[in-house]
């Protein structure tokens, strides 16, 4: 899950970081009396939930409430990268002398945590990485909870020079870590952090994104979820406890385990077909999850045919011919159905949706070939 800058900001600020004070607006008025609060010159930040705000004229700096009034309106009319601009952050400006780029996350590759830390922030970091990868360092914990004093050293010596700094970017390393930990992120990214004409030091820019399978461990983060940046669908799917990702293909799939479901999607493809979707319904055989699972992917206009397929284990493939028919009961059905079903009570299932006339594959190959065909 992502959060806005102005909620990570929080998060930061709990866990030690030092951020420039500032508030939220929706409208130009509260923006005004927020800046004059704050005291001119202020900075004007688009809230939404994507990087390259700055080079999209999402940050402007205003130094009169004249400014500040075209520059709010200028940037609410932005879309930015196609989404609107619904809130402003108001921050007392800086005057920045040197901007670097802070990181914790995960290298799952590696297997560890990291902290990436460069002197070349401000700008996308993924470009520096590309063109100038020298200028990024990376820190691995190797399997550690903190920092390993022993090492720091000789790493931070890289992009800092004397004591005093190299003690603070220890301390932001610390209190970024925290942050990481705290509330279980994938990612906790400070980009810049300003160091202003008085050498002190401030988060610029908050970016947190939160791991969801920890979300249930913070019930006060919830409500964070932006849903003008969820896909409907998804959500929807993981409320009826359905693994769900929707795809860009033609072809639906309903199918019970994921392993199942992964080299079903591999063979559409192999067939010349493209999935619609992911779609795992799981271990236990509820035929409500074959309804909810055909409502959700009806609902999707690119799809041309639904195929089922089970592998009946824990699964009973007769709880699945029932899910189907209610489904046919209680859904409009304008797309061809395949179904594959083998295992499990598969003799049951096949009674029971032959009365209906309908037709059923035992080979998985067969089935796929059917719906590729159909979809086209
Ligand atoms: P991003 O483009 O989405 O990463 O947005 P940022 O919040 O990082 O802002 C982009 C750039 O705007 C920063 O790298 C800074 O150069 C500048 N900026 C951000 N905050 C301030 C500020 O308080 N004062 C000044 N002068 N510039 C700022
Ligand atoms: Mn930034």
């Amino acid at each position: 899950m992502k959060i806005h800058e102005y909620q990570a900001t929080q998060l930061f600020q709990k866990c030690g970081l030092p951020v420039a004070e500032g508030k939220v607006a929706a409208e130009a008025e509260d923006a005004k009396a927020i800046a004059e609060t704050l005291g001119y010159p202020v900075v004007l930040k688009a809230q939404v939930l994507t990087g390259g705000r700055g080079k999209a004229g999402g940050v402007k700096v205003a130094k009169t409430e004249k400014e500040l009034l075209r520059y709010f309106r200028q940037i609410k009319d932005l879309k930015i990268k196609g989404y609107p601009v619904e809130k402003i952050l108001v921050v007392g400006a800086l005057n920045i002398k040197q901007e670097y780029y802070f990181a914790a996350t995960v290298d799952a590759a590696k297997g560890d945590i990291v902290l990436i830390v460069s002197f070349a922030g401000g700008v996308d970091i993924e470009e520096v990485a590309r063109k100038t990868p020298e200028k990024i360092h990376k820190f691995y914990l190797n399997g550690e909870h903190g920092i390993d004093l022993d090492r720091w050293p000789e790493f931070v010596r890289k992009i800092f020079e004397g004591p005093s700094d190299q003690e603070k970017a220890l301390k932001i390393a610390n209190s970024l870590l925290r942050v990481f930990y705290e509330y279980d992120c994938s990612l906790a990214e400070i980009n810049p952090l300003v160091v202003d004409g008085c050498g002190i030091w401030q988060t610029a820019d908050a970016k947190v994104n939160i791991d969801d399978n920890a979300l249930f461990r913070h019930p006060d983060l919830q409500g964070l979820r932006d849903m003008d940046y969820e896909d409907g669908d998804e959500l929807e799917a993981k409320e009826c406890n359905l693994s769900f990702v929707k795809l860009d293909g033609n072809v639906g799939c309903i199918v019970n385990g994921a392993g199942l479901a992964m080299a079903t999607m591999d063979i559409i493809k192999i067939l010349g077909g493209d999935p619609a979707n992911f779609l795992d319904v799981g271990g236990s055989s509820n035929p409500e999850k074959v309804l909810n699972a055909l409502r959700i992917i009806l609902r999707n206009k690119d799809v041309k045919s639904i195929l089922i397929n089970i592998f009946g284990g824990i699964t009973r493939c007769d709880d699945i011919a029932k899910g189907i028919l209610e489904a046919r009961s209680r859904l409009e059905f304008n797309v061809p159905l395949v179904i594959r079903l083998t295992g499990t009570n598969e003799d049951e299932a096949k009674e029971i949706l032959q009365k209906e006339n309908m037709e059923i594959y035992t080979s998985m190959r067969e089935a796929v070939q059917k719906a590729v065909e159909l979809a086209r």
